[in-house]
Formats: structure tokens, sequence, C-alpha cells
């Protein structure tokens, strides 16, 4: 991947670990993330690939470098979203491309938090984009590529059981308190977190289980938009043949401070000399 590097390479046993990952089972391919069978019980290698798509797949691409990008800024959030105290299914990165993460039943079910109204809601609801909203709001879609994965009410999750009250309410207190720290953290360099998805899973103690933050958190399941100029830098670049899209997932890592300073631009993000800086027109 020329013009950038990310910071701390590649781990110790990196190879060790691509050389037995090739004997190991995958257990799911989605969108964007392989699944392979992890080293001990209730673990699992989750993959991050270039692979992007939109719209239910009915666009799909690739975005050079993506995978690396994703893999390590999912795993700066996840570990500073332990540190306040969210539990997550967050090990440890493994290599440039894979981490390690816990087994967890998954919640069929996508949490969307919103901030400033952007994306379905604008269009559902006739709000422009870039409003901000009276006050934060969480949404929740059945997790249903066949069904589109449609927008459902609370009173739908218990009618069908796809998760009991105690656990929407972990679930939309952990989703306040995430958005509450990502809010802040994005913030601090120069970025507005407008909106984002989470997943949750399930994992057994006994006969007892408790809910952790699942999947990962990055410019793919996020909008994130230049305090300044407005630049969106996440996946609408993709989606809104924006064009852009390697560079934009690039400055959030730098700005998180994962990249090393290549001499990019700094405070703002002006998407014309990041172009020209990597001779791209
Ligand atoms: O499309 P919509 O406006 O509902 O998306 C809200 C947020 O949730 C966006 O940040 C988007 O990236 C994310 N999202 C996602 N995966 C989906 C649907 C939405 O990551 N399947």
């Amino acid at each position: 991947m020329p013009g950038f590097c990310i910071l701390a390479g590649p781990l110790p046993g990196a190879v060790q670990e691509d050389v037995i990952m090739s004997r190991r089972r995958q257990i799911y391919e989605g969108k964007a993330k392989i699944l392979y069978e992890g080293p001990e019980p209730g673990t699992i290698i989750q993959y991050f690939k270039d692979d992007a798509t939109a719209f239910n797949a009915q666009k799909r691409g690739t975005i050079n470098g993506k995978g690396v990008i994703n893999n390590r800024i999912s795993e700066y959030v996840f570990t500073r979203l332990a540190h306040i105290g969210i539990p997550t299914h967050f090990i440890r990165r493994l290599n440039m491309r894979e981490q390690l993460v816990r087994q967890a039943e998954i919640i069929p079910i996508e949490v969307v938090v919103r901030n400033i109204a952007a994306g379905s809601i604008s269009k559902r609801l006739g709000i422009e984009e870039g409003e901000p909203l009276p006050h934060t709001l969480i949404e929740y879609y059945y997790k249903d590529d066949a069904l589109g994965d449609p927008m459902i009410a609370e009173e739908h999750i218990a009618c069908f059981g796809w998760a009991s009250n105690e656990e929407m309410q972990d679930i939309s207190s952990m989703a306040i308190r995430v958005n509450d720290f990502l809010c802040g953290m994005f913030a601090a360099i120069n970025i507005s977190l407008v909106d984002f998805k989470l997943e949750f899973g399930r994992i057994w103690d006994g006969d007892y289980s408790r809910v952790i933050l699942a999947d990962e958190i990055s410019p793919d399941g996020c909008r994130l938009w230049d305090m300044t100029t407005g630049e969106k830098l996440d996946k609408d670049r993709f989606r809104r043949d924006l064009g852009g899209e390697e560079e934009a997932y690039q400055e959030v890592a730098r700005r998180l401070g994962l990249l090393e300073n290549d001499g990019g631009p700094s405070e703002v993000f002006d998407l014309g000399a990041h172009r020209k800086l990597r001779g791209k027109k």
C-alpha cells in the first residue's frame, strides 16, 4: 500500500498465525469481513477485507487498504471503549488484517445512533442533511439481508424475542455511552460523529448471559464529517461516488494517531492536497 504506513505493524507471531490460519475453518463470509474459527474454544478470528458494498450489496467495489485501516481503527476504538467499562468482544489484534475476538451469539439487531440528520432518516422524514437532531436518536433495524434490514420498533424486538427487555436496557444504555465517548474522541480530532451503527452479541456463562459490543467500529459504519470543511470521511464517499475513499479512511486513522505522519495535510481535510501528495489527479 503506497503512501502510508500503519503504526504498530505485524505483531510478533503474526507469521505463525497466518500459517495456522490457512488450516482454520471458515465460519462465515460477510460483505466486509470473514470469520474463522479461533485458536481456542470461544474465540473467533475476524479478517477485514477491502471489499465495499452499499445499498444492500447492490453496489460493490473495493477500497484499497480499507481492511488494514478498519482493523486498526476498530482495535483502537474497542480498546478505548473497554477502558471506560464497555464490555466488548475484542481480545487482540493478530496482524494487519485480523483480530481475535470472543465468540458471541449475535443479536439480530443493528443499532443506529444519530446525532445529526443524514442518510436514511433525511430521506425518510425529509430532514435536510446536516440538521442537528433535537436529541440523540437510537433506531433499530432487523438484521436480514433478504429483507433489506428493515427498521423495527422495540415492540417488534420484544414480540419476536430477538432480545429481552433487560438486554435492550443494556444495549440502549451502552449505545448512549459509546456515543458520548466517541463524540468527544472524534471532536478532539476535528471530526463530527454524525451517526453510526453498532452490533451486540450475547455470551453465556452457565445459565446466565450478558450483552457485549461486537462487530467493528470504523468509517464503514459511521458518518464522520470534517468539522471545518464538512468533507465526508466515511463510506458515503463510496456510496455516493464522491471518490477519495482511500484518502478519507487514511485521514481518520492519521488523525487518531494510527498512521506514521507522512507529511500530509493536518488539521483540515483537503482532499485535493491529499490526492496531489499521492500523485493522483
Ligand atoms: O443508511 P443510514 O442513514 O440508515 O445509516 C445510518 C448509519 O449506520 C451510517 O453511519 C451507516 O454507515 C451505518 N449503517 C451500517 N450498516 C448498515 C446500515 C447502516 O453501518 N447496514
